[in-house]
């Protein structure tokens, strides 16, 4: 087999279907860039923000020398997590939004303290006292902030700071390093180190194109920054990398790219060494009916591409209607480390139905009036066998995972926050968008059947 086809034959570069999607029908593809088109090597790139960061808080709003200690930890965080200024705790949540997990620094909350602090069971994430993490850029700042909560657990810093004032201060630190050109000139310097090109990014743009696709960018990324990555992932002669797309639009400002804001006017940067500026092509802001006004379509004939849950995905779906495309770069590892643990998978399903009959039993005897004691017994010794054979299978997958939250997608057998979002907003979900080059250009994704809880017993044999 070709490097290519071996590339490409990965499980985990697979496109799952959460929703019927038919390529033929679309008419534009758009893509944003930052950790979609343009996958970051996220090691580096985190851990130099995370270091930035710790010194801005030194130097910029006085914190301790000794918040040093501070370790960057890859693993502290996962996307989903929602921080708590107020109890200073970062939360996992399941589908209905309730708190399953809530770490604060580096240790993890008793069930009853969980329910002592969030007693009205879900979490009501539209006020000021909740952020969630719905990007890897999210990230250092989820490790910094358990880190400075640990130092301020043991009287160690931060002691006469709130832990709102704590995260405030990170936020606002990381933030001002993405939008004061900090970051970006660090990385601009030094691509290679914080970017992973793909070999097969051009190669799936023009695919689409000669499928008779039109195709557009659509980043908040400032257009010379774009300019700059674009120009290192696409290579070829400097410039050319526009030739891929009808439509470039930078600095966006979405998730309000997607909300109607009546005089947002678009203006066409025309100073920028690496973008030659062709009338009609590239645009700094506006909005989304602009965009669709250039592009002449617009709604479910558009497909967008894109990392952020709320920015990218759930905004350009629910606002203006477009078919949607989420790269979870996740997926991957994730996937990879599933497919040897598959046995085990379908293990636990049996013996979890084997437990539901079971204990359906036990309850039907323990109603009746003079209950069997020899059965009950050997009932009540199957199910402590199923249960610890349970708990080995369970002990098995959870190393496909992170070590601290387990997995990006599920919370025990539900589906986490995380995964509700991306199955009810991203038609379909992928680690990369290159994957793609394993499908027709006019594709139909169709959705797996869902079953129900009354049909998997009914159908059942
Ligand atoms: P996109 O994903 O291509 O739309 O662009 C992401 C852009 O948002 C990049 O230029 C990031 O540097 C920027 N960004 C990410 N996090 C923050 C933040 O916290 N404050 C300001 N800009 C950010
Ligand atoms: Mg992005």
């Amino acid at each position: 087999m070709s490097e290519f086809s071996d590339r490409m034959a990965a499980p985990g570069r697979r496109i799952f279907t959460n929703r019927n999607l038919r390529m033929e029908s679309i008419e534009a593809i758009g893509f944003d860039m930052d950790h979609t088109l343009a996958v970051y090597n996220t090691e580096n790139f985190n851990h130099l923000c995370f270091d930035l960061a710790l010194e801005r808080l030194i130097s910029d709003h006085g914190y301790e020398a000794s918040i040093r200690t501070v370790r960057w930890d890859p693993d502290a965080v996962i996307r989903g997590l929602i921080v708590d200024k107020q109890e200073g705790n970062l939360l996992k949540l399941d589908a209905y939004n309730h708190v399953t997990r809530a770490r604060r620094g580096f240790r993890f909350l008793e069930k009853d303290e969980i329910r002592q602090a969030y007693s009205s069971g879900d979490v009501r994430l539209s006020g000021q006292r909740y952020r969630i993490f719905d990007t890897l850029f999210d990230m250092p700042e989820g490790c910094i902030f358990s880190g400075l909560m640990d130092l301020k657990e043991n009287g160690i810093a931060c002691a006469d700071r709130s832990a709102d004032q704590i995260y405030s201060e990170i936020r606002k630190t990381v933030d001002t390093m993405h939008a004061d050109g900090t970051l970006k000139a660090r990385i601009m310097a030094d691509l290679g180190r914080f970017f992973i090109p793909d070999p097969d990014l051009v190669a799936v743009l023009k695919k689409f194109r000669k499928a008779g696709k039109k195709l557009f960018l659509l980043t908040n990324s400032e257009a010379d920054y774009t300019a700059a990555v674009m120009d290192f992932l696409v290579g070829g002669d400097s410039g050319s990398w526009e030739d891929l797309f009808d439509l470039i639009i930078c600095f966006a400002c979405k998730p309000g790219y997607f909300l109607p804001k009546g005089e947002a006017e678009p203006h066409e940067p025309n100073t920028l060494e690496l973008l030659p500026n062709r009338k009609g092509q590239c645009y700094v802001g506006g909005d989304c009916f602009f965009l669709e006004k250039q592009l002449g379509t617009g709604g479910d004939q558009i497909l967008y591409f894109g990392d952020h849950t709320y920015g990218d995905i759930l905004r350009s779906k629910k606002s203006v209607g477009w078919r949607t495309a989420m790269i979870v770069p996740e997926v991957e590892q994730e996937v990879q480390n599933l497919r040897p643990l598959r046995n085990d998978w379908r293990e636990l399903a049996t013996v979890e139905e084997d437990l539901d009959t079971m204990v359906v039993r036990r309850d039907r005897l323990e109603s009746t009036e003079k209950p069997d004691q020899k059965e009950l017994l050997e009932l009540q010794a199957a199910i402590g066998e199923a249960l610890g054979q349970r708990s080995v299978l369970q002990k098995n997958l959870k190393a496909a995972y992170n070590p601290y939250w387990d997995s990006l997608f599920r919370e025990g057998r539900a589906s986490s926050r995380f995964g509700r979002q991306t199955t009810e907003f991203a038609c379909i979900y992928t680690s990369r968008v290159s994957n793609f080059l394993n499908y027709p250009a006019d594709k139909f994704f169709g959705r797996h059947l869902e079953v129900l809880p009354h049909e998997r017993w009914a159908l059942s044999e």
